[in-house]
């Protein structure tokens, strides 16, 4: 998978070097290019904003810039882009769309910042490629970096060949509609306070029964929006019953 970042704080992106994502660059299961937008500018203050039309606090991300930056990056694509666009106003980012998301061959993400780029690059892009304005969650950021950091890990974990254990992602929170229950490891006591029973009991079938039950218990104290989504065979009989 090729991703591209573009944004005007590089180094913000220098995490994608680091730990998991660093080992998939390495191995060659993707290949991420950071961009700094600013590269696109033609004057001598190389600026990338301007005020707003219908006047408001803040500053908009020119158009003519995001333009010439997003023509240039996909214009080496090998495979059509699918441009992402951080942003609150968007529609929120799910282990579904992650999952999609790992079946492409080239993301590209446009991190804004201010008050976000102006309306017409999206529109434009949309035009040529398929575009998804997507927010990380209901709360405001400076800039969309962080979002793609998090957008580009929920992703790339999912690559075959990334995670040591690619059991680990099918067990995961949100992929049987759940949250995940609660994980111990030794010490079997620590600070009075001990490892339940059954996990310790070599039980498979035990485990895996008390584990969907502390995955139920959960999601329905914390997320039962999520209960509410699950179609009627996810549920078993002792489910209903809890
Ligand atoms: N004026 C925008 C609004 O109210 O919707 C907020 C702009 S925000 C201060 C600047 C940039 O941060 C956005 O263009 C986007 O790239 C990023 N951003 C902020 N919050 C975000 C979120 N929840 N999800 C994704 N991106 C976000």
């Amino acid at each position: 998978m090729r991703i591209d970042v573009l944004t005007i704080f590089p180094d913000y992106l220098a995490p994608v070097r680091e730990a998991l994502l660093g080992k998939a660059i390495d191995r060659g299961r993707i290949s991420v290019g950071v961009h700094d937008l600013r590269d696109w500018t033609h004057d001598v203050h190389r600026s990338v904003d301007d005020s707003p039309y219908g006047g408001g606090p803040g500053m908009v991300m020119k158009p003519s810039v995001w333009g010439e930056a997003l023509d240039s990056v996909c214009a080496d694509a090998v495979e059509q882009p699918r441009l992402v666009v951080p942003t609150p106003a968007g529609v929120t980012f799910d282990q579904p769309t992650a999952r999609r998301w790992s079946g492409e061959q080239h993301l590209v993400f446009a991190c804004g910042r201010y008050e976000g780029i102006d309306q017409r690059v999206i529109d434009d892009a949309a035009r040529r490629m398929p575009v998804e304005e997507v927010s990380i969650g209901d709360y405001v950021l400076v800039g969309g970096e962080v979002a793609a950091l998090t957008m580009i890990e929920a992703v790339v974990r999912l690559l075959p060949g990334v995670l040591g254990n690619p059991a680990s992602a099918e067990q995961d929170s949100f992929s049987d509609g759940l949250l995940e229950g609660p994980c111990y490891t030794r010490p079997e006591t620590w600070r009075g306070l001990s490892v339940p029973e059954v996990l310790r009991s070599g039980d498979h079938a035990a485990v895996s029964r008390w584990q969907r039950d502390r995955a139920l218990e959960r999601t329905v104290s914390r997320r039962p929006d999520l209960i509410d989504a699950l179609a009627p065979e996810q549920l078993d009989d002792r489910d209903r019953a809890l």
